[in-house]
Order: C-alpha cells, then sequence, then structure tokens
C-alpha cells in the first residue's frame, strides 16, 4: 500500500500509485476531502477530492483496488503562495469554482486552504469589523450637525487606518429645477482632518462620474488632483445619502447629497479589499442614519428660531441673543439698546380688510424692516403684531434715528386705498448696571412703547426713568402691564409649542423607520395620561408627563440602527449601548430649560421599583412619579404590540405580566391605576377583559388628555382574573429587556 502521510500542516498527502480504496481510506480515517498526491521526491504531482473520487472512479465503476491516483488526479491545479492574502485566494477560489486551493512553495506544498476555512476566517473578520464600527457608532454621541461632522472626521480614519479625511455635504435641500441657480451655490458643510484638497476634489469626482450615486463606495487610488496635494493611495471614498438633502440638479442621476472621503490607508489595513467593503459599508450606513438624525435636529432647532409667517427670527432667537448680548454688554461694559414695535390699531386691519391681508401687512412690514435694518441688528417677530429690534453696539439716541426712519418707510406700504400701516415704538438701552438683567431691558422697552401708545401711537419713544416713576405713582394701569406681561407669557408658551411639535415631528420620523416602533411614543403617551388621570394627577402634571412621553425614546437617536432592529438578545456590550438612550436623550434636550421637568422623567423612565434599572439605579419613590407612570405605560405599549420575535399580547396578558412584576419592576400603586383604568373601561364598553383591545384603551384617551372615562377608582386588591394562566415572572419585553 501506498504511503498516506501526514503533513506538519495537516495535509495528507498520499503517492501517485496509491489506489482510490487507500484514498478513500485516508480521506475517512483523516477527516478530510482532499489528498494531495506527491511524487517519490516528495514533490508536488497532483490533487484529488472526493469529489474526484466520485465522479473519476465510482460514477465509471472503476476497480477501486486497481486504479491508482496517478490516473484520477488532477495535475493542472491552480494554487497560491504562502504569503497571498487571504482575499486573493478567496477570488481565486470563487473565480474558479473550488474549494480546496493548496498553497505551494519551490514545488513543495506548505499548506492546503479549504473554502470553510476561508469562511469561518471571513466570520470571524466580519464580526471584528461590525465591532470596530460599532465603536464609530458610540462616539456619535453628539446630535449638534457640526459636533457630529468634527467627530466623523476625528474617529472615521481610525477605523481605516487612513492618514487623511475628508466630509462634506450640501447644507440646504434644493428644488429640482435646472435653472436654479442657488444649486451651484448651495451651502456646505465641510470638515477635514488633515485633507489638504477639502471639496476641491468634488470638482474632480463629478468629471469622473463618481458623484453621480448608485449607492456604492469606491475604493481606488487618490485622484491626480488630490495627489498633487499630497494625498496619497490608497484611498476610500463613501458617498453619502443623508435624506431631505437630495441634490437632483441632473434630472436623471439620483445624485449624492454628500461623501466621506479618506485616502492613505495604511498598507495592512488597505489589503483586505473585501473586509475594507464591508466596514465602509456598515460605516455609510451608520453616517447616514446618525447624520439625517442630526440635520432633522437642526432643521426642526432652526425652525423653532424663525417665525414662520415672517421668516425673520423667531421670539426664541430673539431671547437667546439678548441673553448674550446682556452677558457681553456686562463683561465688556458696550452698551446695546432694545426696540419693541407693535402695529397700530391692527385690530381694525385685520377687521376691515380680513386675516389674510392682515398676514401680508405682517410681511410686508417685516420685509421693509429687514431691508433697512443694519446687518449686526437682529430682526424677530416678538408675536401677535409686535416685533423687536435688538442693536448692538448702539446707544438710545442712535437707535431713535434707525427706528424714526423704518418709521417714515413703513408709512410707504400700502394696504389699501387711504390705509397705510403705522406702528408705535419703545427703546431703551442697557444700563451700566451689573444687575441689569435682560427682563429688565424688556420691562423697560414695554414701559416705553406703552408710552408711546398713550402718546397718540405712530411715534418712537425712548424710556426715561419718570416711566418707571409714573408707573409707582399710579398714573399707569398696573393692571395693563400686567396684562401685557401675562400675554408675553402666552406668547413663550407659543414658542414652546412650536418647538415641541418640531420634535414631535422628529420623533414620528424616527419611529417610521422601524415598523415596530410605528406610533410608539403616541401611544405611551395615551397610557401614560390614563393612568396619570386615574390617578388623579392635577392636569398641569399630566401635561408634563404627556410631553414627555412623546420625546422619551429621542435618544435612540443615537443607538446604531443595526442594534435597535437586532432580533435576538442583545450582547451585553449591546445592552450598554442600549441603555444610554435616555441619557442621549438628557444631553440632546439639556439647552431646552423650559422642559426641565419633562427631561427628569425622561431621564429615569427606565429604573425599576427595586433598584435594578437603570441610568441611577433610583428605586421606590426616589424615582420621579412621573417616571414611574412612563415606566408601566412603556412596558404596556411594549407587551400590546408587535416585535420581530414575537406576536403582540393581549390587553389581559399585558395586565396580567404588568401586575406580576408590581413591586419589583414598577411602582404598584401606578400597576393599580393601570389595572383600575382598564377595569373602568370594561364597565363602560360593557365588555370583558378579555375582549378589550389596546385600541379600546387608547380610543378612551382623547388628545387633550380629558377623555378618560368617568368614575375610575383605584382597585387596591386587584388579583389577576382566574381565566389567567399561573402568573410567571418573566422579564417585561420593551421597556425593561433593554430593547426600547
Ligand atoms: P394697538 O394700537 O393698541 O396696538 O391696537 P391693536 O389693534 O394693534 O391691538 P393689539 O396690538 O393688542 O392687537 C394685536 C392683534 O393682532 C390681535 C390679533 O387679532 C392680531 N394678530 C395676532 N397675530 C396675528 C397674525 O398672525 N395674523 C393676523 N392677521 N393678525 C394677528
Ligand atoms: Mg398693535
Amino acid at each position: 500500500m501506498s504511503e498516506v502521510a501526514e503533513h506538519p500542516a495537516g495535509i495528507i498527502t498520499v503517492s501517485p500509485d496509491a489506489t482510490v480504496k487507500d484514498a478513500a481510506i485516508a480521506m475517512l480515517t483523516n477527516r478530510v476531502r482532499c489528498l494531495i498526491i506527491n511524487d517519490q521526491n516528495g514533490r508536488f504531482a497532483g490533487i484529488v477530492t472526493e469529489r474526484d473520487i466520485v465522479s473519476r472512479a465510482v460514477a465509471c465503476s472503476k476497480d477501486f483496488e486497481k486504479t491508482t491516483m496517478a490516473e484520477i488526479m488532477t495535475t493542472q491545479v491552480v494554487c497560491c503562495t504562502p504569503g497571498s492574502p487571504t482575499s486573493k485566494a478567496r477570488e481565486l477560489m470563487t473565480a474558479n469554482r473550488i474549494r480546496h486551493l493548496p498553497m505551494i512553495e519551490d514545488g513543495v506544498v506548505v499548506g492546503m486552504l479549504s473554502a470553510r476555512d476561508l469562511m469561518e476566517q471571513q466570520i470571524f473578520e466580519n464580526r471584528a469589523a461590525a465591532e470596530e464600527v460599532a465603536m464609530l457608532a458610540s462616539c456619535l454621541k453628539s446630535i449638534d450637525l457640526n459636533e457630529v461632522a468634527n467627530i466623523v472626521t476625528a474617529e472615521a480614519p481610525k477605523l481605516f487606518q487612513a492618514g487623511r479625511c475628508v466630509l462634506y455635504f450640501h447644507l440646504a435641500h434644493h428644488p429640482c429645477s435646472g435653472k436654479d441657480e442657488s444649486a451651484t451655490k448651495r451651502p456646505a458643510l465641510v470638515s477635514y482632518n488633515k485633507c489638504l484638497c477639502k471639496e476641491q476634489c468634488l470638482g474632480s469626482l463629478e468629471e469622473t462620474g463618481q458623484l453621480s450615486n448608485d449607492g456604492r463606495f469606491y475604493y481606488d487610488n487618490a485622484p491626480e488632483l488630490c495627489r498633487s496635494l499630497g494625498a496619497e493611495g490608497p484611498r476610500i471614498f463613501i458617498p453619502l445619502n443623508i435624506a431631505g438633502l437630495k441634490d437632483c440638479s441632473s434630472a436623471k442621476s439620483k445624485r449624492l447629497s454628500g461623501y466621506l472621503c479618506m485616502c492613505g490607508l495604511a498598507p495592512a489595513s488597505a489589503a483586505n479589499k473585501e473586509l475594507v467593503s464591508y466596514k465602509a459599508k456598515l460605516a455609510g450606513e451608520i453616517l447616514n442614519s446618525h447624520l439625517t438624525n442630526a440635520r432633522l435636529y437642526q432643521e426642526a432647532r432652526l425652525n423653532s428660531l424663525t417665525d414662520p409667517l415672517t421668516g425673520v427670527g423667531s421670539r426664541r432667537l430673539l431671547e437667546d441673543k439678548l441673553e448674550f448680548e446682556v452677558a457681553r454688554a456686562r463683561r465688556y461694559r458696550r452698551p446695546f439698546s432694545v426696540a419693541i414695535i407693535d402695529i397700530d390699531n391692527f385690530k381694525t386691519i385685520n377687521d376691515v380688510l380680513g386675516h389674510a391681508t392682515g398676514d401680508i401687512a405682517l410681511k410686508k412690514l417685516a420685509t421693509c424692516m429687514k431691508v433697512q435694518k443694519r446687518s449686526p441688528d437682529v430682526l424677530a417677530r416678538y408675536g401677535g403684531d409686535e416685533f423687536m429690534v435688538l442693536m448692538p453696539e448702539t446707544k438710545a439716541d442712535d437707535a431713535i434715528s434707525l427706528l424714526e426712519r423704518l418709521r417714515a418707510k413703513v408709512q410707504q406700504i400700502k394696504l389699501a386705498e387711504n390705509l397705510l400701516i403705522t406702528f408705535s415704538c419703545g427703546i431703551t438701552e442697557s444700563l451700566p448696571d451689573r444687575n441689569d438683567s435682560a427682563t429688565d431691558v424688556m420691562r423697560r422697552a414695554d414701559l416705553a412703547l406703552y408710552e408711546a401708545k398713550s402718546a397718540g401711537r405712530d411715534c418712537v419713544k425712548i424710556w426715561d426713568r419718570s416711566m418707571a416713576e409714573r408707573l409707582r405713582a399710579g398714573d399707569i394701569e398696573v393692571e395693563k402691564v400686567k396684562k401685557l406681561e401675562r400675554r408675553i407669557v402666552g406668547l413663550s408658551e407659543k414658542a414652546e409649542k412650536t418647538f415641541i411639535q418640531s420634535i414631535w415631528g422628529l420623533v414620528q420620523a424616527l419611529e417610521a423607520k422601524d415598523p415596530y416602533a410605528k406610533r410608539h411614543s403616541e401611544n405611551v403617551m395615551n397610557y401614560a395620561a390614563g393612568i396619570a388621570e386615574t390617578m388623579k394627577m392635577p392636569p398641569k402634571q399630566i401635561e408634563v408627563i404627556r410631553r414627555a412621553a412623546m420625546i422619551h425614546d429621542i435618544g435612540k437617536i443615537g443607538i446604531p440602527d443595526a442594534i435597535l432592529s437586532e432580533p435576538g438578545t442583545l450582547s451585553p456590550y449591546q445592552r450598554g449601548i442600549v441603555q444610554q438612550h435616555p441619557l442621549i436623550a438628557v444631553r440632546i434636550l439639556e439647552k431646552m430649560t423650559f422642559l426641565h421637568r419633562e427631561i427628569i422623567i425622561v431621564r429615569h423612565h427606565h429604573e425599576k421599583w427595586n433598584g435594578g434599572g437603570y441610568p441611577d439605579g433610583l428605586s421606590k419613590t426616589s424615582i420621579p412619579l412621573g417616571a414611574r407612570v412612563m415606566a408601566v405605560a412603556d412596558a404596556f405599549d411594549a407587551l400590546t404590540s408587535s416585535r420581530s420575535y414575537r406576536s403582540s399580547r393581549s390587553v389581559a396578558e399585558a395586565v396580567e405580566i404588568v401586575v406580576d412584576s408590581s413591586g419589583y419592576d414598577f411602582d404598584p400603586d401606578v400597576v393599580k391605576s393601570l389595572v383600575a383604568w382598564v377595569e373602568s373601561l370594561c364597565r363602560q364598553v360593557g365588555k370583558a377583559l378579555g375582549e378589550v383591545s389596546p385600541q379600546d384603551l387608547l380610543d378612551s384617551v382623547t388628545t387633550d388628555g380629558h377623555g378618560f372615562p368617568e368614575g375610575a377608582q383605584i382597585n387596591t386588591d386587584y388579583k389577576p382574573a382566574k381565566s389567567f394562566d399561573p402568573p410567571v415572572r418573566c422579564p417585561v419585553d420593551g421597556a425593561q429587556d433593554g430593547s426600547v
């Protein structure tokens, strides 16, 4: 019998005169599917695979004991050298449709690669690459577009061991118009890390057609232009498709909204092209999703800073700028002035010409003032028919000349025959007093406006101390001033509402991406309102809970989609990332001081009654009440909605699970209130518990939170109905297992 030898690298070799039977035994005993045939000098002669034995010996009915390897072996063998990269080996095997690839050095076989080895290695490499890309995702903690761009250009090159990096994208959405001049002058955001060509290479990319996006990334050498600026190859170019930023100046090709370009990849990193491609694909998906979210957030914020009717600044913008100006005036002892402008008899304009013409008047006035003001001045609509101008580095005497000029210009606006617009204006200058606050400045300007109206309207007044004294002496009706203040507070609430609406739009856009999360925030809002009403909480507190519920998952924006949509159990690492979402939400919202009560609830909505929750491990009543209510509402919606890994549970089943977790995960009083609400609804609609649907519950809460069925009583002795299966303590999915 010819010798079967085991090679040190696990290769089984046989001699050319070995029989098919010998070969089959060698394969079986060594559990291999391929044998190397070496000649007498130990040099490679050919290869025989399991498939060869079947097709060339068995199928041809050859005598197993007589037919030798020399007769059936393959001598024209595709092979590689020991140093070949695995990607090259994979390419060879795919191109030649073979499952075994010998490594040959100086005519001697030194190793053997099998398709299975390569597949295992690829899975291992892909997993490691995915973890590296997840690191990039975990660095994207900000939601501010500029900050995000800077983080990307700082972190993405580490992923590919690249020397230089540039991120470029257009900022504005442009209509599909070939004639649109602005499309060529579109504003762009460029963030770069050691890249010298920056957006210059955009031109060369457009020329080579790489910008007509087919959704693929490019892996090549840096273009000539970049090389002339010191760029080195190889380069990876990841096209970005940031939703809402589509550039459609060319009718046919859907073009890019941006790209991330990195060059000078380290040879070790660049060697495995497939791995680089895989990482680029994952990184591209993460960047598209995070940059889209950051852009939506920026848009929401910008909307809150712009008055939708007139396009001038909003009250919020003015308040921000005023705070800034007050601080600057204090620090550098520089003056600034503020003017409040109020249209005279605007109610009459509305009454006589109609509301629509009233709107046109507001727009015309805003446009006129925008043209007349100086560039550093900030113009904002304060609300209704009131506007404000903040004039940095301006004393009141200079401010009055500007306002008088404005007044004259506004009088030229024609609304209808014989009907002109006039306004009254109050001006004040900042006082060189360290305690002069933004509120004081506004109050003084308001008083001066009041004087202007009292003096017969259509005039400008500067605040002086006598006005305040007259106020004290009772010349001015304090009640009227107070009324004005109340109106101002009301206007501020209006601005907040606009902001909340923008955020709500963002939440809905986020949820729309995930079929299992659709309407989740809205449902949680209604469940939380229903429970809170049953608990007889004051309406204001209920409103806070409703608003908190609307935005409770906003932090999801920072969690990679791949983790959020993971159908299986999360790894401890993934779970850690998901558990960041309440803190990400706090970071996003913390600057919105008017949301401070909602922010507390959002932060703690995953705390557990027994202290086992996150992020702070609070327990019992140290968890804010609103957060305890939301935890139950959140869990209840998660249970009654379908998930990728299970179908939805009925109201009865969900109630049972929540009751079972009462005192462990949830506040027992809140759970009792949920039960009381459900039971009350059963009585109201005449259905048994097993027949009530989640929609019945949701329908019983009206959008303003006051449609809750009357007469719900808290039943402190709730026991699951007899028809339920025996309670089993299981983790409440959705709200408690870390998925959101
Ligand atoms: P005065 O000279 O004392 O200012 O009298 P007025 O009639 O202008 O009274 P006031 O400033 O108190 O009233 C402002 C009115 O502006 C009340 C409201 O009907 C109207 N208004 C508020 N917002 C809008 C809006 O967006 N469009 C229109 N067309 N009218 C508005
Ligand atoms: Mg008015």
